[in-house]
């Protein structure tokens, strides 16, 4: 693993402790949406839970005003001692709290002593009990039509009142009362989803689904509070207790709650207040949905940024790849380039070598063809210079006896060497420059005819032997027909050089289409020599013999007619020798 890829590691492992970071740190802020969310959802079911209340509430509020207006009240108020009314009226309001489903219904004087009650028969009845000190009764007694309250009695029980006047003309003479359970509220909730409370004006749970709650302040009751409740008997003071809350706001209708204790609990509470009873109505739902919902958004977050992660590493390390890979690749190709450019150079200089040794060659060589050539002049010259010298003196000193006719013999001697040097020189001059004469269609056997007459008269005197059968159907080939014989003079006549030293040497010349051959019964062409035959000046004759031009000349000459000399020993002795012409056709013939 490189550099580049530990960089890649560290980048990747950085964004994810960021992400780890950045989703604790925002956990809160989660946890507090879904709070909120919560407190939405729960805003409607409390809000059908505050109608019913205020329903069950607002339905027995008339009862007290209708049941003081039957007249056997004010007549007992205005005649307390009669005992037969008293019966009546206590049982005139056994029955009809009994109707009502009240726990009580009790007809008070106006000092508060109450002289009728539907408890009348009970062991904690209300009959003969004051309850001037009542808010409910002294709201009554001052015209309130339905004077209401909730109160806690010593027994633990909680009760809500209702009263009324018993007004016997205009005058009020008496208060009549109707008290309800209240614990048949606490049912109106039951099988909700949530805890529900109701707080009076003093932070005061007087309702709840949880009876654990009843009777505790949700906040200190400052000691003026305590004094009032105790004053009015509201509270049964010594069960009042403090619900530890702490409260952090979450909306304008809700908080998160923080309830201390054994078992701590939170809860998202959402309130609606009941403004003209100075009550507010809570719903409070456990926390715990919601810290679950952020925890999973969390951890949704945490997989997806995960999974984004994994797939970033892999991206990058893939990328890392690709960019080692074509690393690599670069620098072989620059080994590859910089050794293709080291052996381009090395053949480069072979190259230089190759040409310089070439050019080498042949200089060599045109030194080597130039001494040849030197070497065969001299000897060419040299014999007949020598000659021309000795009959030059001779003739001289025949000249100066009067020896007229011998010195005209040397003469004529001289005359002869000067035409031999003449020819040598015409020899070279062919050689030299080879005229580019015309080429045209030609039949082989006029040549070979001709050729053999130029030679007949040195097989004359010689001997020797020539066999040539003409062939029976021609080819036309293309040459020149003067080129061509001297071509084959010359090898008929290297052919009887090299038979000289035989009584019956032979001479076959052969035509099959347009090749000829020339075959002797000669000793052969030296294997050694084979390379250099056609060779300028290349002779194996003595000096004045050959030249070691007519192989060199006729081989350039069977070039120009685009046919090919060629020579090679015959399995059955001597050289054989073959020119091959090309074949043309009388049409071309023709045209020409
Ligand atoms: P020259 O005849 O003047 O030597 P050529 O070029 O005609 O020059 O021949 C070159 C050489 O080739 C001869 O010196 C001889 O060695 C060899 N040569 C030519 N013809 C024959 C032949 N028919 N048999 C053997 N050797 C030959």
């Amino acid at each position: 693993m490189n550099l580049s890829r530990h960089r890649i590691f560290g980048f990747v492992a950085a964004i994810a402790v960021l992400t780890g970071l950045i989703g604790a740190a925002s956990f809160p802020a989660l946890e507090r949406h879904y709070m909120r969310q919560q407190a939405a959802q729960d805003a409607v079911p409390l809000k059908l839970a505050v109608e019913s209340l205020r329903a069950t509430l607002d339905r027995y509020a008339p009862l007290p005003a209708l049941i003081g207006e039957r007249p056997q009240l004010s007549a007992l108020l205005l005649d307390p001692e009669n005992l037969t009314l008293r019966a009546v009226v206590n049982e005139d309001l056994r029955q009809t709290a009994a109707t009502v489903k009240a726990t009580d219904v009790y007809l008070m004087d106006i000092s508060g002593r109450t002289v009728a009650a539907a408890s009348y028969r009970d062991a904690g009845s209300y009959v003969d009990r004051n309850f001037s000190y009542q808010s409910y009764f002294n709201q009554a007694l001052n015209g309130d039509l339905s004077s209401f309250s909730v109160y806690g009695t010593t027994t633990g029980e909680r009760g809500y009142f209702y009263a009324a006047p018993v007004e016997e003309g205009e005058r009020i003479v008496g208060v009549l009362a109707i008290k309800f359970n209240i614990a048949a509220f606490d049912s109106i909730w039951r099988g909700a989803q949530s805890d529900l409370m109701v707080i009076d004006r003093n932070d005061f749970v007087f309702m709840s689904s949880r009876p654990d709650w009843h009777f505790r302040a949700i906040r200190p009751l400052s000691d003026a509070t305590l004094r009032l409740i105790a004053q009015n008997l509201q509270y049964p003071i010594d069960r009042i207790d403090i619900l530890p809350i702490t409260a952090t706001p979450l909306s304008a209708d809700a908080q998160l709650i923080d309830i201390e204790g054994a078992q701590p609990e939170s809860f998202v509470r959402t309130s609606q207040r009941l403004t003209d009873l100075d009550w507010t109505m809570s719903s409070l739902t456990a926390t715990r949905p919601a810290t679950l919902n952020a925890l999973n958004t969390l951890l949704i977050a945490g997989l997806m940024a995960l999974l984004t992660l994994a797939a970033l590493l892999a991206y990058l390390l893939k990328q890392t790849r690709q960019t080692e890979a074509m690393a690599q690749e670069q620098k072989a190709k620059r080994i590859l380039e910089a050794a293709v450019v080291a052996r381009t150079s090395d053949l480069q200089a072979a190259l230089a070598d190759l040409k310089q040794t070439q050019t080498d060659l042949i200089q060599a060589g045109k030194l080597s063809a130039l001494g040849q050539m030197s070497a065969a002049l001299s000897h060419e010259f040299n014999q007949p210079l020598a000659a021309v010298k000795s009959y030059a003196d001779n003739a001289g000193a025949f000249l100066d006896r009067d020896r007229v006719p011998e010195a005209r013999d040397n003469l004529d001697r001289i005359s002869k060497m000067v035409d031999r040097m003449a020819t040598i020189s015409s020899h070279l001059r062919n050689f030299a420059r080879r005229p580019q004469q015309a080429t045209g269609p030609l039949l082989l056997n006029a040549v070979i005819q001709d050729a053999l007459a130029v030679v007949e008269m040195r097989l004359g005197s010689e001997g020797g032997e020539i066999i040539y059968d003409p062939p029976s159907n021609e080819t036309w080939v293309t040459g020149g027909h003067v080129r061509l014989q001297q071509v084959i003079v010359n090898l008929i006549n290297n052919a009887l050089d090299a038979m000289e030293d035989q009584s019956h040497g032979q001479v076959t010349i052969t035509v099959a289409g347009p090749t000829i051959s020339v075959r002797d019964t000669g000793a052969g062409i030296d294997p050694d020599h084979v390379a250099n035959i056609f060779d300028p000046f290349f002779t194996t004759k003595a000096p004045g013999k050959g030249l070691g031009l007519g192989l060199s000349i006729s081989f350039n000459i069977v070039s120009d007619f685009g046919g090919v000399l060629s020579a090679q020993n015959h399995p059955d002795g001597g050289a054989v020798f073959t020119v091959t012409l090309q074949e043309t056709t009388p049409k071309e013939v023709a045209a020409q």
